[in-house]
């Protein structure tokens, strides 16, 4: 698999997990540089740590500046939304999450608003209607800094492409990360928003999911692990084409050799693109990965473009 290069494009790397605590429990030391070796090795060529309310995207743009392939977003999910009426000065939140963006953006560290969208599957969290007022907000990030959308939808596709196009003059492009749709939302998405569409586990669980993500065509595809959440399971569909493995010990008996248990990680996302292979009938993995490196470098990294697409051997994107 020598010359693999990925980009794993939604890592929360703020989770509680990377530091060692699951369920409120210390497991072990926090341990970012023993996964971001292995997901070096495996090929992973830099990451995007998502941030999903501000003080989760401060950490994630204080993780960011810790090592030159690591990026991020700065936003506030959908679930997360009450926390701009909760701060007690919506407009003064939304001021605070600007110029934390804009400085990250200074930095060349953040490079997406987000992640950010509509998620009707939990509405307990925050209602669809705080849900739609701050995802709408949001998009005045992208158009203040130029910067692309990272964005999040579940069950909620019609409104989702509503407020897209609603504001399409506000940014340029962007992705739905973490797809899980059926095809009628794939057609949606990508017929009337231009967007990209990000794969990770969690869209590969069934034979449905297997081929609505095969009919995706490759120019709007990219891959993520939206580790520590989302790995494929042995009970997944996708899980009878994968061919890499990283052997794993229960979080009780950590070995930093191992990945833990239960905890995704982001040279996983190689096994995200050895599914997405056999998805759209290819053998030709190394092409696949090449273009979803350059599709990525289009959204997130314009500036490397080139460099992608003659880098078959290349140093840097
Ligand atoms: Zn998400």
């Amino acid at each position: 698999m020598a010359g693999l290069r990925m980009i794993d494009i939604a890592v929360n790397f703020t989770d509680g997990m990377f530091k060692g605590i699951y369920n409120n429990r210390r497991c072990h030391a926090a341990d970012l540089p023993v996964v971001l070796q292995r997901a070096w090795n495996a090929g992973v060529d830099r990451i995007i740590v998502t941030g999903g309310s501000l003080q989760e995207s401060r950490e994630a743009l204080a993780i960011a500046e810790t090592d030159g392939r690591l990026f991020c977003t700065v936003g506030v999910h959908p679930t997360r939304c009450m926390e701009f009426e909760e701060s007690g000065d919506p407009e003064l939140h939304f001021q605070e999450l600007l110029s934390l963006a804009r400085q990250g953006a200074e930095k060349g560290k953040v490079v997406a608003v987000g992640e950010c969208g509509l998620d009707y599957d939990r509405t307990h969290f925050c209602s669809p209607e705080v849900q739609k007022r701050y995802f709408e907000r949001q998009f005045e990030l992208a158009a203040a800094l130029k910067l692309p959308m990272f964005l999040h939808m579940r069950a909620a596709a019609e409104d989702f492409c509503d407020i897209l196009s609603r504001n399409k003059h506000l940014f340029t492009t962007g992705v739905a990360h973490s797809f899980t749709g059926s095809a009628k939302d794939c057609d949606l998405l990508l017929k009337f928003t231009g967007l990209y569409i990000g794969i990770n586990g969690c869209s590969l669980k069934t034979p449905e999911n297997l081929s609505v993500v095969g009919a995706i065509p490759i120019e709007r595809l990219m891959i993520e692990t939206d580790s520590p959440y989302c790995e494929i399971k042995s009970t997944h569909a996708g899980n009878r084409f994968v061919t890499s493995a990283w052997p794993s010990k229960k979080k009780e008996k950590y070995d930093p050799d191992f990945m833990v248990k239960g905890r995704n990680e982001p040279c996983t996302v190689r096994q995200v693109l050895e599914v997405l292979a056999a998805c759209k009938c290819t053998e030709d993995i190394h092409g696949l990965a090449r273009t979803i490196f350059q599709n990525t470098c289009r959204v997130f990294f314009p500036q490397d473009l080139d460099a992608a697409a003659d880098g078959v051997n290349g140093d840097g994107c």
